[in-house]
Protein backbone atom coordinates (compact mmCIF):
# COMPACT_ATOMS: atom_id res chain seq x y z
CA UNK A 1 0.00 0.00 0.00
CA UNK A 2 1.05 3.10 -0.49
CA UNK A 3 1.68 6.68 1.16
CA UNK A 4 -0.88 8.44 -0.42
CA UNK A 5 -3.59 5.44 0.43
CA UNK A 6 -2.26 5.24 3.94
CA UNK A 7 -2.81 9.06 4.79
CA UNK A 8 -6.42 8.94 3.12
CA UNK A 9 -7.13 6.22 5.59
CA UNK A 10 -6.31 7.74 8.35
CA UNK A 11 -8.37 10.49 7.55
CA UNK A 12 -11.33 8.43 6.79
CA UNK A 13 -10.64 6.65 9.94
CA UNK A 14 -10.56 9.97 11.80
CA UNK A 15 -13.43 11.63 10.65
CA UNK A 16 -15.51 7.89 11.18
CA UNK A 17 -13.91 6.99 14.41
CA UNK A 18 -13.99 3.65 12.49
CA UNK A 19 -10.88 1.83 11.75
CA UNK A 20 -10.60 0.54 8.14
CA UNK A 21 -10.04 -2.65 7.39
CA UNK A 22 -6.55 -3.12 5.84
CA UNK A 23 -7.16 -5.01 3.01
CA UNK A 24 -9.95 -2.15 1.90
CA UNK A 25 -7.79 -0.01 -0.88
CA UNK A 26 -8.96 3.46 -1.00
CA UNK A 27 -8.02 4.88 -4.91
CA UNK A 28 -5.97 7.75 -4.53
CA UNK A 29 -8.42 10.40 -6.31
CA UNK A 30 -6.57 12.75 -8.86
CA UNK A 31 -8.25 15.97 -10.68
CA UNK A 32 -6.71 15.93 -13.88
CA UNK A 33 -7.66 18.32 -16.64
CA UNK A 34 -6.83 16.91 -20.03
CA UNK A 35 -7.09 17.40 -23.77
CA UNK A 36 -10.38 16.56 -25.08
CA UNK A 37 -10.77 13.05 -27.25
CA UNK A 38 -11.02 13.34 -31.04
CA UNK A 39 -14.53 12.77 -31.67
CA UNK A 40 -14.99 10.51 -34.30
CA UNK A 41 -16.06 11.14 -37.93
CA UNK A 42 -19.44 11.24 -37.65
CA UNK A 43 -19.47 13.24 -35.05
CA UNK A 44 -17.40 15.74 -36.42
CA UNK A 45 -19.91 15.32 -39.43
CA UNK A 46 -23.03 15.76 -37.46
CA UNK A 47 -21.08 19.02 -35.80
CA UNK A 48 -20.50 20.56 -39.64
CA UNK A 49 -24.01 19.96 -40.87
CA UNK A 50 -25.06 21.33 -37.23
CA UNK A 51 -23.45 24.76 -38.43
CA UNK A 52 -23.47 24.25 -42.51
CA UNK A 53 -25.87 27.06 -42.74
CA UNK A 54 -23.86 29.76 -40.00
CA UNK A 55 -26.24 31.26 -37.15
CA UNK A 56 -28.76 34.09 -37.29
CA UNK A 57 -28.83 36.59 -34.96
CA UNK A 58 -31.94 37.06 -32.77
CA UNK A 59 -31.47 40.02 -30.24
CA UNK A 60 -29.12 42.10 -28.18
CA UNK A 61 -30.47 42.27 -24.86
CA UNK A 62 -29.06 44.50 -21.86
CA UNK A 63 -30.90 42.97 -18.73
CA UNK A 64 -31.63 39.26 -18.40
CA UNK A 65 -35.73 40.05 -18.28
CA UNK A 66 -36.21 40.66 -21.05
CA UNK A 67 -34.17 37.14 -22.74
CA UNK A 68 -35.83 35.05 -25.23
CA UNK A 69 -38.18 31.99 -23.56
CA UNK A 70 -36.31 29.21 -22.93
CA UNK A 71 -38.04 27.07 -25.78
CA UNK A 72 -34.72 24.98 -26.88
CA UNK A 73 -31.12 24.24 -25.40
CA UNK A 74 -28.39 27.09 -25.34
CA UNK A 75 -24.97 27.17 -24.84
CA UNK A 76 -22.96 30.50 -23.95
CA UNK A 77 -19.02 31.70 -24.36
CA UNK A 78 -17.92 33.47 -21.45
CA UNK A 79 -14.36 35.08 -20.78
CA UNK A 80 -11.97 38.18 -20.07
CA UNK A 81 -11.98 41.07 -22.44
CA UNK A 82 -10.15 40.36 -25.62
CA UNK A 83 -9.46 36.48 -24.95
CA UNK A 84 -11.03 36.28 -28.87
CA UNK A 85 -14.65 35.29 -28.05
CA UNK A 86 -16.04 37.42 -31.08
CA UNK A 87 -13.29 35.02 -33.26
CA UNK A 88 -14.29 32.38 -31.88
CA UNK A 89 -17.88 33.11 -32.40
CA UNK A 90 -17.60 34.01 -36.07
CA UNK A 91 -14.92 30.74 -36.62
CA UNK A 92 -17.87 28.19 -35.53
CA UNK A 93 -20.47 29.59 -37.73
CA UNK A 94 -18.38 30.52 -40.42
CA UNK A 95 -19.57 34.13 -40.59
CA UNK A 96 -16.66 36.76 -40.37
CA UNK A 97 -18.50 39.63 -38.57
CA UNK A 98 -21.13 37.88 -37.33
CA UNK A 99 -19.95 38.86 -33.44
CA UNK A 100 -17.96 42.54 -33.52
CA UNK A 101 -14.34 41.88 -33.18
CA UNK A 102 -13.03 45.21 -32.21
CA UNK A 103 -9.77 46.66 -31.04
CA UNK A 104 -11.34 48.54 -28.42
CA UNK A 105 -12.60 45.48 -26.13
CA UNK A 106 -15.44 45.59 -23.10
CA UNK A 107 -17.56 47.74 -25.42
CA UNK A 108 -20.52 45.52 -25.51
CA UNK A 109 -22.75 45.11 -22.22
CA UNK A 110 -25.90 43.06 -23.92
CA UNK A 111 -26.52 39.50 -24.34
CA UNK A 112 -26.50 38.99 -27.88
CA UNK A 113 -28.67 35.72 -29.01
CA UNK A 114 -28.17 33.83 -32.24
CA UNK A 115 -29.83 30.80 -33.68
CA UNK A 116 -28.37 27.56 -34.88
CA UNK A 117 -31.09 26.27 -37.17
CA UNK A 118 -33.67 26.98 -35.22
CA UNK A 119 -32.83 24.26 -33.10
CA UNK A 120 -30.49 26.13 -30.06
CA UNK A 121 -29.14 29.62 -28.96
CA UNK A 122 -25.26 30.36 -29.45
CA UNK A 123 -25.27 33.13 -26.46
CA UNK A 124 -22.15 35.71 -26.83
CA UNK A 125 -22.30 37.57 -23.15
CA UNK A 126 -20.60 40.70 -22.11
CA UNK A 127 -16.47 39.80 -21.45
CA UNK A 128 -15.25 40.54 -18.07
CA UNK A 129 -12.45 42.07 -16.42
CA UNK A 130 -11.62 45.12 -18.81
CA UNK A 131 -9.43 47.28 -16.32
CA UNK A 132 -10.15 50.48 -18.60
CA UNK A 133 -13.55 49.95 -19.17
CA UNK A 134 -15.54 52.65 -16.91
CA UNK A 135 -16.49 50.93 -13.19
CA UNK A 136 -19.92 51.54 -13.55
CA UNK A 137 -20.17 49.75 -16.72
CA UNK A 138 -18.09 47.07 -15.65
CA UNK A 139 -20.56 46.70 -12.85
CA UNK A 140 -23.49 46.49 -14.97
CA UNK A 141 -22.34 43.87 -17.20
CA UNK A 142 -21.18 41.90 -14.35
CA UNK A 143 -24.56 41.79 -12.90
CA UNK A 144 -26.41 40.87 -16.40
CA UNK A 145 -23.94 38.31 -17.06
CA UNK A 146 -24.50 36.46 -13.64
CA UNK A 147 -28.17 37.03 -13.61
CA UNK A 148 -28.50 35.18 -16.86
CA UNK A 149 -26.10 32.22 -15.64
CA UNK A 150 -27.31 31.40 -12.10
CA UNK A 151 -30.99 31.73 -13.85
CA UNK A 152 -31.39 29.91 -16.56
CA UNK A 153 -32.36 26.42 -17.07
CA UNK A 154 -31.83 26.00 -20.46
CA UNK A 155 -28.47 26.87 -20.27
CA UNK A 156 -26.52 23.13 -21.29
CA UNK A 157 -23.22 24.47 -20.66
CA UNK A 158 -20.75 27.38 -20.75
CA UNK A 159 -17.83 27.40 -22.68
CA UNK A 160 -15.24 29.28 -20.90
CA UNK A 161 -12.54 30.44 -23.01
CA UNK A 162 -9.02 31.10 -21.71
CA UNK A 163 -6.22 32.44 -23.89
CA UNK A 164 -3.78 29.83 -24.13
CA UNK A 165 -0.77 31.66 -23.38
CA UNK A 166 -2.00 32.83 -20.09
CA UNK A 167 -4.37 29.98 -18.67
CA UNK A 168 -6.46 30.81 -15.60
CA UNK A 169 -5.84 34.73 -14.46
CA UNK A 170 -6.65 36.06 -11.37
CA UNK A 171 -9.66 37.95 -13.18
CA UNK A 172 -10.83 34.02 -14.62
CA UNK A 173 -10.12 32.80 -10.63
CA UNK A 174 -12.37 35.33 -9.69
CA UNK A 175 -14.76 34.84 -12.14
CA UNK A 176 -15.27 31.11 -10.97
CA UNK A 177 -15.35 31.59 -7.57
CA UNK A 178 -17.97 33.88 -7.88
CA UNK A 179 -19.52 30.50 -10.30
CA UNK A 180 -18.50 27.94 -7.63
CA UNK A 181 -21.71 27.96 -6.22
CA UNK A 182 -23.88 27.69 -9.09
CA UNK A 183 -24.57 24.01 -10.94
CA UNK A 184 -23.93 25.37 -14.36
CA UNK A 185 -22.30 22.64 -16.16
CA UNK A 186 -18.90 24.67 -17.74
CA UNK A 187 -16.10 23.91 -19.93
CA UNK A 188 -12.40 25.17 -20.75
CA UNK A 189 -11.77 26.50 -24.45
CA UNK A 190 -8.51 27.50 -25.14
CA UNK A 191 -7.80 30.04 -27.58
CA UNK A 192 -4.91 31.37 -29.79
CA UNK A 193 -3.63 28.37 -29.56
CA UNK A 194 -1.46 29.14 -32.29
CA UNK A 195 0.72 31.03 -30.14
CA UNK A 196 1.67 28.56 -28.09
CA UNK A 197 3.96 25.44 -28.03
CA UNK A 198 3.11 22.54 -26.83
CA UNK A 199 5.23 22.90 -23.54
CA UNK A 200 2.95 25.85 -22.66
CA UNK A 201 0.12 23.84 -23.23
CA UNK A 202 1.10 21.68 -21.20
CA UNK A 203 1.75 24.23 -18.06
CA UNK A 204 -1.41 25.52 -18.67
CA UNK A 205 -3.35 22.11 -18.48
CA UNK A 206 -1.99 21.62 -15.00
CA UNK A 207 -2.77 25.35 -13.98
CA UNK A 208 -6.08 24.50 -15.18
CA UNK A 209 -6.45 21.22 -13.26
CA UNK A 210 -5.87 23.45 -10.06
CA UNK A 211 -8.65 26.18 -10.51
CA UNK A 212 -10.93 22.65 -11.11
CA UNK A 213 -9.45 21.15 -8.11
CA UNK A 214 -12.23 23.68 -6.08
CA UNK A 215 -14.83 23.68 -8.91
CA UNK A 216 -16.55 20.29 -9.25
CA UNK A 217 -19.14 21.32 -12.01
CA UNK A 218 -16.36 21.79 -14.89
CA UNK A 219 -15.70 19.04 -17.72
CA UNK A 220 -12.42 17.76 -17.03
CA UNK A 221 -12.05 18.18 -21.02
CA UNK A 222 -10.33 21.38 -22.61
CA UNK A 223 -11.14 22.39 -26.39
CA UNK A 224 -7.97 24.01 -27.46
CA UNK A 225 -8.35 25.97 -30.39
CA UNK A 226 -7.18 28.70 -32.56
CA UNK A 227 -9.62 31.21 -34.52
CA UNK A 228 -6.93 32.45 -36.80
CA UNK A 229 -5.78 28.53 -38.19
CA UNK A 230 -9.43 27.18 -37.88
CA UNK A 231 -7.79 24.56 -35.00
CA UNK A 232 -10.08 22.89 -33.15
CA UNK A 233 -12.92 24.48 -34.34
CA UNK A 234 -14.36 21.01 -35.58
CA UNK A 235 -14.33 19.94 -32.60
CA UNK A 236 -16.56 22.21 -30.92
CA UNK A 237 -18.64 22.51 -33.52
CA UNK A 238 -19.76 18.75 -32.87
CA UNK A 239 -19.62 19.12 -28.77
CA UNK A 240 -22.11 21.46 -29.30
CA UNK A 241 -24.18 19.50 -32.04
CA UNK A 242 -24.53 17.05 -29.60
CA UNK A 243 -26.11 19.65 -26.90
CA UNK A 244 -28.89 20.06 -28.94
P1 LIG B 1 -12.96 39.38 -27.64
O1 LIG B 1 -12.74 40.73 -27.03
O2 LIG B 1 -12.87 38.29 -26.62
O3 LIG B 1 -14.20 39.27 -28.48
O4 LIG B 1 -11.69 39.08 -28.59
P2 LIG B 1 -11.53 39.28 -30.16
O5 LIG B 1 -12.12 38.14 -30.92
O6 LIG B 1 -11.98 40.69 -30.53
O7 LIG B 1 -9.95 39.12 -30.30
C1 LIG B 1 -9.05 39.92 -29.57
C2 LIG B 1 -7.72 39.97 -30.30
O8 LIG B 1 -7.15 38.65 -30.36
C3 LIG B 1 -7.86 40.43 -31.76
O9 LIG B 1 -6.74 41.24 -32.07
C4 LIG B 1 -7.81 39.14 -32.56
O10 LIG B 1 -7.28 39.30 -33.86
C5 LIG B 1 -6.90 38.27 -31.71
N1 LIG B 1 -7.22 36.82 -31.87
C6 LIG B 1 -8.42 36.25 -31.75
N2 LIG B 1 -8.34 34.92 -32.00
C7 LIG B 1 -7.05 34.65 -32.29
C8 LIG B 1 -6.34 33.43 -32.63
O11 LIG B 1 -6.87 32.31 -32.73
N3 LIG B 1 -4.99 33.57 -32.84
C9 LIG B 1 -4.36 34.77 -32.74
N4 LIG B 1 -3.04 34.78 -32.95
N5 LIG B 1 -5.00 35.91 -32.42
C10 LIG B 1 -6.34 35.87 -32.21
Amino acid sequence: MDDGNAELQESISALTSMPVPEHVSIPKIEIRARPAPVPSNSELEAGRVFFAEGAKFVMSVVDAAAIPPPDRPEVCFCGRSNVGKSSLINALTGQKKLARTSRTPGRTQQLNYFSIRDSLYLVDVPGYGYARMPKKIQRRGRQLLFNYLRGRAALRRVFLLLDARHAVTSTDQAFLDAMAESAVPMQFVLTKSDLTNRESTKRTQSRISQAIVDFPSLHMEVISTSSRRMAGIDMLRSTIASLK
